[in-house]
C-alpha cells in the first residue's frame, strides 16, 4: 500500500492540550477543504516527492518519491523516534482521506490524529487505532466549503465517533472578527455529544512572534477571546485558549 505524503519529521506539538509533547509528524497530502487561513496549502494536493527529516529535530530534509509505501513509512517513523517522543501525529492535508492506509500501518506507538473531521465513515474505520483525536470544527468565516451545514453535520458525527474510543478534543480557529454567534452552532453541537469534551479556541497565529497581540486589531481580537470563552463556557465544561506555540518558537 502507498499514500501521498508531504513530509515526515520529529518536532514538538504546538497546538491544543498536548502542546509541548514531542511527536513524529506524518503530514499526508490531499484535503477536501479550502480554508482561508490554511497554513499548509502545499499539502492540499498530491506532489511527486516527500520531504524526510534525516536527524530528529534538525530539519535536515531529503526527498523521496511519492507515493510512499507502508513499510517505508513504518521504517522512517522508527528512525525518527527518540526517547522523549510520545506520539505519531497523523496530520495533513487531511489524514482521514487515507484511513485504509493508516489502518494498515503496523506501529506500536500511540497515534495522534489531527483531522478536519469531515469524514465520519472513515473515522469509524479507524477509531479503535487512535489514542488522541484533535478534531477541527470550521466556522462559516473560514470559507472552508460551499456546503457549511453538511460539513458541520459531518464534523459533529466524526467527533461523536472518535469520542467513543479516543481521548478527543475540539479545536476552533478564531479569526479577529469571530463572534459568539458564529461559534454558537459548533458549541451546541459539541454540548449535545458530551459537555466534557475540551474545546480549544485557537487564535489564528502570525509567524512573527508576538505580532498577534501587538496590533490594534489583535488587541480587539484578544478581548474577544474572553467573550468567546464565556459564551462557550455556558455549555461546555472545559474551554481553553491555546495559540500555535510552534510558530512562536520558529519550529516546524
Ligand atoms: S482542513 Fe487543514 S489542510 Fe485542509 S484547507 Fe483547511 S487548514 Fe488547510
Amino acid at each position: 500500500m502507498h499514500a501521498p505524503i508531504e513530509e515526515i519529521f520529529n518536532s514538538i506539538q504546538g497546538e491544543g492540550p498536548y502542546v509541548g509533547c514531542r511527536q513524529v509528524f506524518v503530514r499526508f497530502e490531499q484535503c477536501q477543504l479550502h480554508c482561508a487561513y490554511c497554513d499548509t496549502p502545499e499539502s492540499r494536493t498530491i506532489t511527486g516527492s516527500c520531504s524526510i527529516e534525516r536527524t530528529p529535530g534538525k530539519g535536515d530534509f531529503y526527498l523521496i518519491k511519492n507515493p510512499v509505501g507502508k513499510e517505508v513509512i513504518e521504517d522512517l517513523i522508527h528512525k525518527l523516534w527518540t526517547p522523549s517522543t510520545r506520539h505519531v501525529s497523523l496530520t495533513g492535508g487531511e489524514p482521514l482521506i487515507h484511513a485504509d492506509f493508516i489502518k494498515a500501518l503496523d506501529l506500536e506507538f500511540p497515534l495522534y490524529l489531527e483531522t478536519n473531521s469531515g469524514f465520519p465513515e472513515k473515522a469509524r474505520k479507524l477509531c479503535d487505532r487512535i489514542a488522541i483525536a484533535s478534531c477541527d470544527i470550521k466556522l462559516p468565516e473560514h470559507e472552508s466549503t460551499d456546503h457549511y451545514g453538511e460539513l458541520l453535520k459531518d464534523e459533529l458525527n466524526t467527533i461523536s465517533i472518535l469520542n467513543e474510543t479516543s481521548d478527543t478534543f475540539v479545536k476552533i480557529v478564531v479569526l479577529p472578527g469571530t463572534s459568539a454567534q458564529s461559534i454558537e452552532a459548533a458549541v451546541e453541537g459539541i454540548a449535545s455529544i458530551d459537555r466534557t469534551i475540551p474545546l480549544v479556541l485557537q487564535p489564528v497565529t502570525q509567524k512573527t512572534p508576538g505580532k498577534f497581540f501587538q496590533t490594534q486589531e489583535a488587541k480587539q481580537g484578544a478581548s474577544n477571546l474572553f467573550e468567546l470563552m464565556d459564551f462557550a463556557g455556558q455549555k461546555l465544561k472545559d474551554v481553553r485558549v491555546i495559540p500555535q506555540t510552534h510558530k512562536m518558537m520558529g519550529l516546524l
